[in-house]
């Protein structure tokens, strides 16, 4: 405050001074004589104007850098929270569109992916992968542990398709893997390395013991015109029969494997 009164005072006495110049010099040019006994009164009265006046202005300056201050600092906790905010938007998003258990895509999310992809592909492959005999593993050695063994298998198929591949966990302990533009024998080489890696898991469900693994897997060719449903249902035909004959076993296409 006290340096406010201090500009103040000083703009009021150089403003005053101007103005009893200009008085000075004014008033013979215009023909006049300067009544220096009223010299006093001329100086006081524009000084006290002049000093209320530069008080209110830099008054009224100080809180208007106080406000842009206060909204500059309040804009700043905006754009930080708003970033924020997105970045959580972004985390929920992600993590919406996965399994929470396994970290693949959800069913839904398998799905789209698959549309959009499929958009720009001509050839590849679906693979339908399901766990065998997991009501066994859960029913013998309890839900926690065939908890345990869904997420080796999750990751072993995650290892064995290409980054650009798309998997998701479809079901409970059933999974799909699109694999755009693999061919026929890309696909199979690519089902055969899931089956392997899932055959070769060390799983133990319990002191010492140790509980082999394994998926059966059915496949079909992907075909831009052909309706997404139409190709489920034909790799689900083809795991159905991976399962008839023993299981741990990839099956492609039937006439090809029962050539
Ligand atoms: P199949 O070889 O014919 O596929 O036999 P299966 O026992 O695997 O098939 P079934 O459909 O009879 O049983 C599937 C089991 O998978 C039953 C279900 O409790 C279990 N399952 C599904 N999701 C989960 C899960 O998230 N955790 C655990 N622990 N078990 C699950
Ligand atoms: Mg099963
Ligand atoms: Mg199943």
């Amino acid at each position: 405050m006290f340096s406010l009164l201090a500009r103040a005072a000083i703009f009021s006495i150089i403003a005053t001074m101007l103005a009893l110049f200009m008085i000075v010099r004014l008033i013979p040019l215009a023909g006049g004589e300067v009544d220096f006994s009223a010299v006093p009164v001329k100086i006081f009265c524009p000084f006290v104007v002049i000093f209320a006046g530069s008080v209110y202005f830099l008054l009224q300056k100080r809180k208007l850098r106080q406000a842009i201050s206060d909204l500059t600092f309040v804009h700043a906790q905006l754009a930080e929270t708003h970033a924020e905010l997105a970045a959580a938007y972004a985390q929920l998003a992600e993590k919406a569109r996965h399994d929470e258990m396994t970290g693949l895509l959800n069913r839904e999310t398998f799905f789209k992916a698959f549309g959009n992809t499929r958009r720009r592909s001509d050839t590849g492959a679906l693979l339908i992968v399901d766990a065998d005999n997991f009501k066994y593993i859960n029913d013998t050695h309890g839900h926690q542990q065939g908890d345990v063994a869904l997420l080796l298998i999750a990751d072993a198929i995650r290892r064995s398709v290409r980054e650009n591949d798309i998997v998701g966990r479809i079901g409970g302990e059933e999974f799909a893997a699109f694999l755009p533009g693999a061919s026929v024998e890309d696909a199979m080489l690519v089902a055969e390395r899931m089956r392997i890696a899932v055959e070769e898991l060390r799983f133990h469900p319990g002191e010492g013991k140790y509980l082999p693994l394994s998926v059966s897997i059915g496949a079909t060719r992907f075909r831009p015109n052909v309706a997404l449903a139409e190709m489920m249902r034909e790799a689900d035909i083809r795991l159905y029969e991976a399962k008839r004959r023993g299981r741990n076993r990839v099956v492609f296409d039937i006439v090809r494997e029962a050539a």
